[in-house]
């Protein structure tokens, strides 16, 4: 179900580019015809379009980056640094510089999220089935032992050198991509490429605005199924979602549970939010963000933005209600279809 979900979204996503490419006049034929890269990498689909002149050859380098960031971070490769590092028994591992830096950040992020975000959650979401797509409901008992035996406070990470107690797993799947995508749109403006939109997954890192000077229109996917609830502009940012309606199952009870674990409970976060959508200037910070506003729910997400204030959000309940912060109130546009749904704009004002 999960991947043709991801081509679903792969097909509406490269469908929006065209529409995300309207072109003013005056321009020349290598701004107004992006080069693209599609490809499948870290389990999903990917298509980076790039303008300008040598963008062809600064994507296929991004792509290259991908499938090296993809070796090193791999929970399955039995290559990966990361398992390695999961199948040390207890000793210490040392690790690459790009590696021990998205864990590093990871472990601040957990920290920050009071745990709603945890890397070491993995053996969990394991005895859930998403890793294998062979999906059960563990027992409340084999919960609460996995649960004892994790926690990101437990990681020693000392510069290069990580040591995890024996019998944890590390899983970078809530950070990777966002990670990548900053990796890979650091690498094409290094390459001097100024314009460029990667979709990975869905989720997208833009790289300056589009060859106009527009902003670049991103369609935000319904997460209760078809359509689109409404276009974002933006221009040099992350825009990344998160929600269980991605990937989940019905269980034998006929009950919907999802992919994204609550740390407290090892359930599925089932606190009424249908999908929580972050815009942030990097996509290491919107992927974390995403994964873990989405385990708090609208009331711990929104004291969390007060409290830091540096990224937006789109959090969308289950119940047909849309939050989005002041910062994006200008450009996001709620798509007509959706226009029975109830939009409220979270303002900082309100408490100072
Ligand atoms: P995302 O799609 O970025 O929200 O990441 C979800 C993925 O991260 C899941 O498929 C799991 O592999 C993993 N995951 C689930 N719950 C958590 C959590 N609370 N903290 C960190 N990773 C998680
Ligand atoms: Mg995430």
């Amino acid at each position: 179900m999960k991947r043709a979900f991801l081509l679903i979204l792969g097909l509406f996503c490269s469908m929006c580019l065209p529409a995300c490419s309207a072109f003013g006049a005056g321009e020349t034929l290598t701004e107004r015809e992006p080069s693209q890269q599609e490809f499948f990498a870290m389990d999903t689909y990917m298509t980076f379009s790039a303008y300008g002149e040598g963008a062809g050859q600064a994507l296929r380098e991004a792509e290259e980056e991908i499938y090296r960031l993809e070796s090193e971070w791999s929970v399955t490769d039995k290559g990966s640094e990361i398992y390695r590092v999961n199948h040390s028994g207890g000793m210490p591992v040392s690790l690459s510089d790009d590696t021990a830096e998205i864990i590093r950040f990871v472990l601040d992020m957990a920290e920050e999220t009071g745990g709603a975000l945890d890397p070491t959650i993995y053996p969990v979401v394991s005895a859930w089935g998403f890793t294998t797509d062979e999906n059960r409901i563990p027992s409340q008992e084999e919960l609460q032992t996995l649960l004892g035996e994790i926690g990101y406070d437990k990681v020693e990470l000392d510069g290069n050198l990580i040591r995890l107690p024996e019998g944890m797993e590390l899983d970078l799947g809530a950070v990777g991509k966002g990670y990548a995508g900053d990796l890979a749109a650091e690498l094409l403006k290094e390459n001097g490429v100024t314009s460029a939109l990667l979709d990975i997954g869905g989720n997208i890192q833009a790289v300056g605005s589009r060859p106009d000077g527009s902003g670049w229109r991103i369609a935000l996917r319904s997460p209760f199924g078809e359509g689109q609830i409404g276009v974002l502009e933006v221009s040099d940012c992350a825009v990344v979602t998160s929600g269980n309606y991605e990937r989940y199952f019905v269980g034998e009870d006929g009950r919907e549970y999802g992919h994204i674990i609550d740390p407290e409970t090892g359930y599925p976060a089932d606190n009424g939010t249908a999908s929580v959508t972050i815009i942030a200037e990097e996509g290491k910070t919107a992927d974390a963000l995403s994964t873990s506003m989405f385990v708090k729910g609208l009331s711990g997400a929104e004291e969390y933005w007060r409290t830091h204030r540096d990224f937006d959000m789109i959090l969308i309940t289950e119940d047909g209600h849309i939050y989005i912060t002041e910062g994006i109130e200008s450009s996001f546009t709620l798509n007509s279809s959706f226009a029975n749904m109830e939009l409220h704009v979270l303002e900082t004002a309100a408490d100072e």
